[in-house]
């Protein structure tokens, strides 16, 4: 069993490896490795506090009421909670089934008899907003499961920086229909491409005069707010947010599966409690009720409790700095090679660029004035798709992969898709020569690449294999 459980680990992908470029989700806490290892021997069930998870379930509610506090919702502290009423939150296995209930007691909320009448009953037809362009695919799968359909959702559009674009917003609710009812406005604090954030408080001003829901998926950007000076520069007006999703395991280096949603108003969860008069019963304490759609649960809430524990705010703050200032460092390094043309610029950790040498952008640019300017785009993706294969294939440097609108029309080809290459440093404690070795890699792979790339340009019209990538390997 021991040689067959080598296989399995040496062929799994280390995420928690220094040149794991990917993503940011690399559960480097060993705080967080440590609890999870004594989760599996305590096997706690938190959907019930008697005779399931007696202490378990008070270290939740204690997580979440450190989590308001970050994020600057009413909160109490464990020992006054009194009810489930009071708790405002519940633990999720990741940001799609958050963001989805986070849909659901939105919904539920603006249309309260839906829960016996059903959506078919409702006289006005509820709408969802969000920029198609940002917004993670759980939010329209969301609409999807609520039994909404995809046609009502309303695509909002995406500013130059990939964030949803206020005066879409704007001229939608000055349009519509009649009947058309927007009931929430899915805005996104690091979404999934780029890590860029909207203006949440312009959109709340606008989601409260208009009555709409304003949740913030912020799996991403929820981390920051260990760090009072990355809230205040990057998630300004958070607190006012009807709700939001935050995921541990993505950039707060716990292992998965590891999400909240957080809910500004604590009631609204009861809403869709199986027995909402038990909600406010004094000392009645099975989570179980306010946490939908799942029922049996392990005790996962001790691996971010015992890493706040460990670290405290200001050790996860500083650990949040060292990881940008190491994010920067690469973004320069890699701007240096005059080998990528970059999307977006840099906010906290992650970046979408295309492999595009300078010399190759010259020539480019000689040929979107001719006949065949439309197959350019498709050698660019090949180019990037090669070049980031060819990595993950060898296996010392690992980016990722996935299509981005080049809204600022950088690459000059039009506004279109491309196949772009996502990169974020995860790991805190990667240092200058562990970039330079990651440089080093980087460089010898594309240069090897740009004298085919420079021959594919000059007689594209041989180009025959245009294999289309629509996804990254997450789907998005
Ligand atoms: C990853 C991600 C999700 C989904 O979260 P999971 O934890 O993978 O379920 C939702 N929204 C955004 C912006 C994400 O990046």
């Amino acid at each position: 069993m021991l040689e067959e459980l080598k296989e399995i680990a040496k062929y799994s992908i280390a995420q928690s490896d220094y040149s794991f470029l990917a993503f940011p989700d690399n559960s480097i806490s060993l705080a967080s490795k440590a609890a999870d290892i004594l989760n599996t021997f305590l096997n706690q069930n938190l959907i019930t506090s008697e005779r399931g998870a007696p202490l378990a379930t008070f270290i939740e509610i204690q997580l979440i009421s450190w989590l308001r506090c970050l994020i600057g919702y009413d909160f109490n502290d464990v020992e006054k909670i009194t009810c489930l009423d009071e708790v405002g939150a519940s633990w999720m296995p990741g940001g799609n089934l958050s963001n989805t209930v986070a849909m659901m007691v939105a919904l539920n909320n603006r249309f309260p008899t839906i829960a016996k009448d059903g959506i078919q009953s409702l006289k006005e037809h509820p709408v969802v907003l969000f920029s198609e362009d940002i917004a993670h695919f759980s939010t329209l799968n969301a609409a999807k499961y609520m039994g909404l359909g995809t046609k009502s959702v309303y695509y909002l559009k995406a500013s130059g920086n990939y964030t949803t674009d206020i005066e879409s917003l704007q001229v939608y609710l000055a349009n519509r229909e009649t009947g058309d009812t927007p009931f929430i406005l899915v805005a996104v604090a690091g979404n999934c491409r780029t890590t860029s954030i909207d203006n949440i408080e312009a959109l709340y001003d606008i989601c409260e005069k208009n009555n709409i829901w304003l949740h913030v998926d912020a799996t991403h950007g929820g981390n920051l707010l260990f760090s009072d000076e990355y809230k205040s520069n990057f998630l300004r007006g958070i607190e006012k947010a009807d709700s939001i999703t935050i995921d541990p395991h993505k950039g707060l280096f716990v292992t998965y599966p590891s999400s909240y949603i957080i809910f500004k108003n604590p009631k609204h969860l009861s809403n869709v409690s199986r027995k909402p008069t038990s909600t406010q019963q004094k000392n009645y304490f099975d989570l179980g009720l306010i946490t939908p759609f799942l029922g049996s649960r392990g005790f996962e809430s001790l691996k971010l409790w015992l890493m706040i524990k460990s670290l405290g705010k200001t050790g996860i703050a500083a650990s949040l700095q060292k990881r940008s200032a190491m994010n920067n460092i690469m973004v320069e390094k890699i701007k240096e090679t005059n080998l990528f043309m970059f999307f977006n610029s840099l906010d906290f950790y992650r970046s979408a660029f295309v492999f595009l040498p300078k010399q190759v952008y010259t020539l480019i640019q000689e040929k979107s004035k001719g006949k065949f300017a439309n197959v350019l785009p498709n050698i660019i993706d090949k180019y990037t798709e090669l070049f980031s294969e060819k990595l993950y294939k060898q296996g010392e440097v690992i980016l990722d992969i996935f299509k981005l609108n080049d809204i600022n029309n950088i690459l000059g080809l039009g506004v279109r898709n491309y196949s772009v290459i996502g990169m974020s440093i995860g790991h805190l404690n990667i240092n200058l020569k562990l970039i330079e070795n990651i440089m080093d890699t980087i460089n010898i792979n594309a240069l090897s690449l740009v004298q085919d790339y420079i021959k594919d340009i000059r007689d594209f019209e041989l180009v025959s294999d245009n294999k289309k990538l629509n996804d990254g390997p997450a789907s998005w």
